[in-house]
C-alpha cells in the first residue's frame, strides 16, 4: 500500500491504494471530513449494495454519487462525509480488497460546489473521431468552458455525445464550436441546461426534403415532362433567392392537365427519409405532439400524415377539375409565414408555448417556422437556413434529431423491443457501425 498526504498537512490528502495490499493507517482526524471515494475495477452486481453497508455502519452522510460502467469497467465515485476518516477509509480498504477493485480516496473542501449553469453540447456524426473530439474540446476550453460530463447517447445511426459544459464565455464557446463543426464532418448543437430543454412536445416538420427525400413539385413536373425546367426553379426558391409564392404558382401552373394516374405514378416515387418512422413512433412514445406543414401537396402531405400516424397537417392544394390538375391552387397559400402561424395555432391549440416546440425544416421558406420554435433544426438544409437556424443535422437521417433532444437509443430500442406492435422486420442493419 502506498499512502500520503501530498500537501504534508492532512487538510488536502490523496490516499492511493494497491489492489490486495493493505497496511495499518496511522493518520486521521476526529473532525468530520469531507472525502472523495474513487472506486474502480471490473463490475459486477453487489459493489454498491456492499459499499453502501461500509459507509451505514462507520456512520457515514452520503453527498453525491456518481457511476458509469465502460465495457464491464467500473467506475464509482461517492463524496461522503464522516468523523474520523481513518476508521472509514480501513473500512472501504477491506472491502475493496475482498471485492478485487481499487479505491482511492481524497479529502476534499467541506464546501459543496456551487450549483452552475450548464450548457449541453451534443456532438453527433456518422464517425467521431480522437481528432473531431479534440477540436470540440478544444473550442470548449478556448471560450473559458469546462466539460463536467461526457456521454454516449448513440452509435447508430449515427455515433453521438452529450457533454454537460460549465463556465466560460458561452458565446465565444458557440462561435468556436460552430467553426469546428464546419470543418469536420461532425454536427454539433449547443443549448442551455434546464427544465425547457426536457420539456418540448411538440415537433412540427416540413415534408418535402425533410419528412421525405423528394421534392413532389419535381416528380410531378416529371410527370408533365418539365421536370428539368421545374427542379431549377425549386433549387432557386429553397435557397431563398427567388420568391417564394410566385414561383411555385408558376411551377403549378406547368403542372395543369395532369390526371390521377400520374399523381398516382409520383405518389408512389415518394420516399420517407431514413429514421422518420423511428423519429415519429419515439416521439408519440414520449407524448409529444406531431405535425407536417409543406408548400407541397394535400394530398400527398394527407397521406403521409395517416401513413405516419402525424397529428396536425397543413400544405397547399392543388385544384383538380374533370379529373385533371387546372394548374392553379385551391385555398389558403402556405408559404413561410404561414408556416409559422400554423405552428403557433396548432401550440396554442395543445396549450402548448412555443419554447416547448422543435421544428425541423431544410428550405428558405422553413426559416419563419424555425424561429418561432424553442429549438429549430435545419436538417440538410440549404446554406442560407443552416446558417440562421439554432443548430443543423447533415446526417441524413431523421431520428438523429432525437439525440439532440437528449433521447438515447437504447431507450429507443428497448421501447421497440417491448411494444407487441411494432413489428421488429421494420428494423434493418445500417452500414457503417462502429466496432464498438
Ligand atoms: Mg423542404
Amino acid at each position: 500500500m502506498s499512502m500520503g498526504h501530498r500537501d504534508g498537512t492532512g487538510a488536502q490528502g490523496l490516499i492511493e491504494v494497491d489492489l490486495g495490499r493493505v497496511a495499518p493507517i496511522v493518520c486521521g482526524r476526529m473532525s468530520r471530513s469531507t472525502i472523495l471515494v474513487n472506486v474502480h475495477g471490473p463490475d459486477h452486481p453487489g459493489i454498491s449494495a456492499g459499499l453502501m453497508d461500509v459507509l451505514t455502519a462507520t456512520g457515514a452522510d452520503v453527498y453525491d454519487i456518481e457511476q458509469i460502467v465502460v465495457r464491464g469497467r467500473l467506475t464509482l465515485n461517492v463524496l461522503i462525509g464522516v468523523d474520523g476518516e481513518t476508521a472509514t477509509i480501513r473500512d472501504l480498504l477491506l472491502f475493496g480488497w475482498e471485492q478485487r477493485l481499487h479505491i482511492e480516496f481524497e479529502v476534499v473542501d467541506p464546501l459543496p460546489t456551487p450549483m452552475k449553469p450548464m450548457t449541453v453540447v451534443t456532438v453527433l456524426g456518422e464517425r467521431i473521431g480522437p481528432d473531431d473530439f479534440g477540436a470540440v474540446a478544444r473550442a470548449i476550453a478556448d471560450g473559458g468552458g469546462n466539460i463536467e460530463r461526457i456521454f454516449r447517447l448513440s452509435r447508430y445511426p449515427v455515433v453521438s455525445y452529450e457533454l454537460a459544459v460549465s463556465d466560460g464565455d458561452m458565446h465565444k464557446v458557440r462561435e468556436q464550436l460552430i467553426v469546428a463543426a464546419a470543418e469536420r464532418p461532425i454536427d454539433i448543437a449547443i443549448q442551455p441546461e434546464g427544465l425547457e430543454r426536457r420539456a418540448k412536445r411538440m415537433v412540427v416538420m416540413d415534408v418535402d426534403s425533410t419528412l421525405i427525400e423528394n421534392e413532389v413539385i419535381n416528380l410531378l413536373a416529371d410527370e408533365a415532362g418539365v421536370g428539368e425546367k421545374v427542379a431549377a426553379i425549386t433549387g432557386a426558391a429553397l435557397r431563398g433567392e427567388i420568391d417564394f409564392e410566385g414561383s411555385l404558382r408558376e411551377r403549378v401552373a406547368l403542372l395543369a392537365g395532369l390526371d390521377e394516374a400520374a399523381l398516382k405514378r409520383a405518389a408512389q416515387r415518394i420516399t420517407v427519409t431514413p429514421g422518420a418512422r423511428t423519429f415519429i413512433r419515439t416521439l408519440r412514445r414520449m407524448g409529444m405532439k406531431t405535425a407536417i406543414v409543406s408548400a407541397g401537396f394535400t394530398r400527398f402531405a394527407n397521406a403521409l400524415a395517416a401513413d405516419l400516424d402525424i397529428d396536425y397537417s397543413l400544405s397547399n392544394t392543388l385544384d383538380v377539375a374533370d379529373g385533371v390538375l387546372t394548374g392553379k391552387l385551391a385555398g389558403e397559400f402556405v408559404d413561410g409565414p404561414r408556416k409559422a402561424s400554423f405552428l403557433r395555432e396548432i401550440a396554442a391549440r395543445e396549450g402548448i408555448v412555443t419554447s416547448q416546440v422543435v421544428a425541423v425544416g431544410d428550405g428558405a421558406n422553413d426559416l419563419d417556422m424555425l424561429a418561432a420554435a424553442g429549438l429549430g433544426i435545419a436538417f440538410n438544409a440549404k446554406p442560407v437556413v443552416r446558417e440562421r437556424a439554432d443548430t443543423s443535422v447533415s446526417v441524413p437521417y431523421l431520428d438523429a434529431i432525437l439525440f439532440l433532444m437528449g433521447v438515447r437509443r437504447d431507450h429507443v430500442e428497448a421501447a421497440d423491443a417491448a411494444d407487441p406492435n411494432f413489428d421488429q422486420g421494420q428494423l434493418i442493419d445500417l452500414p457503417g457501425i462502429p466496432p464498438v
